[in-house]
């Protein structure tokens, strides 16, 4: 088929230059004859190029495709099957792109495209109602200018992916959720779903916790009272004493879990204030937690505490700190057999962390537990957990007090072998 085209443009050529000669050949101007012959077919040529450029020009439509044989013929077919299939890979995009914005713009998030800078670039109808970001006027503004809150900034410094929750700056009663998906270096997806019925829910069931063990606690002490005071009588049967005694039991376990449930409530509802943090001797209170235990549990455990850095100072809330510390002492003492070790330590680690950590030699904890373990009344033994006189609060109580100092609780656990569990603070609180 190529072929065909150019044997057609070399007879073309052929026949004009056979033309020449015989022109020559009649007038003797040899050269006169090729050189005219020779501008004719330039001049075509050209006029051909013309014709290509200008149908080029007017948008290359098939209809107007000029009339043309030989490779022109051909050349202009190329350009028509090349233009096709760009025509066809646009319209493809085309829909691509339209169907991604639908999907975008009906999801029930707000979404902007963020570039360089934390330019805005696009952001769907949602972010006009959640955000207050109207993309034909926001467009090019950063991000943070039109959501001032201080903890926008976290979504930048922080690691990526991070949510965080804010009280949406335009109305204290929407509480959005944000959150930073990077999509290129140079360009992100910032999502911000609306909670504020979960938020709300969530506030209802803490309100009512709270409210329940508050108008338990003072009948429970009433009633506790009373059965100590029934205790006492000798007067009473045995068996009578016996039932006095246990129900004396159960009402001091009611008592520790209201007392529980309120710590809990109030660490829930309110922020760490600047006021309750105080610079700690952590040697010293550790030191002196563990003559607590040891006393009540009358030396049953092995205690070491020759890896507690006494230098290590920690900026936190005594009465917090003392909980965390007690509750994982009082743990490992607890889940562990009598004359075993337990070490406990009080280091700085290189990130600059401080940790302090319990470890144990009891029965350890088998890993599909672990996850569960800051969970309310999470227990991986609950006859054995009551037994020893637990709540089931306990570690729920570290992990938010942890949470409020900016720190960590770390779990590790192995079947017989025994647990580690590790409070990390954060460097900002170690001195
Ligand atoms: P509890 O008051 O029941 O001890 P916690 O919240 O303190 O509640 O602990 C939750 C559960 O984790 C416990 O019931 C126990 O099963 C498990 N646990 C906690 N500490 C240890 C430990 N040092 N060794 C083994 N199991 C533990």
């Amino acid at each position: 088929m190529n072929n065909t085209h150019w044997s057609l443009e070399r007879w073309r050529f052929v026949l004009i230059l056979f033309g020449a000669f015989v022109c020559g050949f009649i007038s003797g101007y040899w050269l006169l004859s090729i050189i005219i012959a020779l501008v004719v077919y330039i001049i075509w040529l050209l006029y051909k190029l013309q014709q290509l450029h200008n149908w080029l020009e007017k948008g290359g439509k098939e209809a107007a495709l000029p009339d043309s044989d030989g490779i022109w013929e051909r050349i202009n077919h190329h350009i028509q099957k090349t233009q096709k299939s760009n025509d066809r890979r646009k319209q493809r995009m085309h829909t691509l792109l339209k169907r991604f914005q639908g999907i975008i713009t009906s999801l029930p998030y707000a979404t902007v495209v963020l570039t360089v800078n934390n330019e805005i670039d696009w952001a769907n109808k949602h972010a006009k109602d959640l955000l207050r970001i109207d993309i034909k006027t926001d467009r090019g503004q950063r991000i943070e200018n039109l959501i001032r809150h201080p903890k926008i900034y976290t979504l930048w410094t922080k690691n990526n992916e991070k949510i965080i929750e804010i009280t949406a700056p335009h109305d204290k009663h929407l509480k959005l959720s944000l959150q930073v998906i990077p999509i290129e270096s140079d360009l992100k997806l910032f999502i911000a779903r609306d909670i504020s019925e979960r938020v709300y829910l969530n506030q209802m069931r803490k309100n009512f916790i709270a409210n329940a063990s508050h108008e338990l606690r003072t009948p429970l002490t009433v009633i506790a009272g009373h059965l100590e005071i029934m205790e006492m009588n000798k007067d009473l049967p045995e068996k009578t004493i016996i039932s006095i005694k246990a129900a004396s039991e159960q009402s001091a376990r009611m008592q520790s879990i209201i007392e529980d449930l309120l710590t809990l409530s109030r660490l829930e509802n309110s922020e760490l204030s600047v006021d309750s943090v105080e610079i700690l001797d952590m040697e010293a209170l550790i030191t002196d937690i563990c003559n607590v235990e040891s006393s009540i549990n009358e030396n049953t455990h092995i205690l070491h505490l020759d890896q507690i850095d006494p230098s290590i100072k920690l900026k936190g809330s005594r009465a917090e700190i003392i909980s965390v510390c007690s509750n994982l002492i009082h743990n490992a003492i607890r889940y562990t057999p009598k004359k075993t070790d337990i070490t406990i330590t009080w280091e700085k680690q290189p990130s600059g962390e401080a940790c302090f950590s319990v470890k144990d030699t009891g029965a350890g904890i088998a890993p599909q537990h672990l996850s569960h373990l800051t969970e309310r009344f999470y227990r991986v033994d609950k006859g054995r957990s009551q037994d020893t006189g637990g709540t089931g609060l306990g570690l729920a109580i570290v992990l938010h007090i942890m949470q409020r100092h900016g720190g960590r609780l770390d779990i590790k656990s192995e079947v017989e072998q025994g647990s580690t569990f590790s409070a990390y603070f954060p460097a900002e609180r170690v001195i």
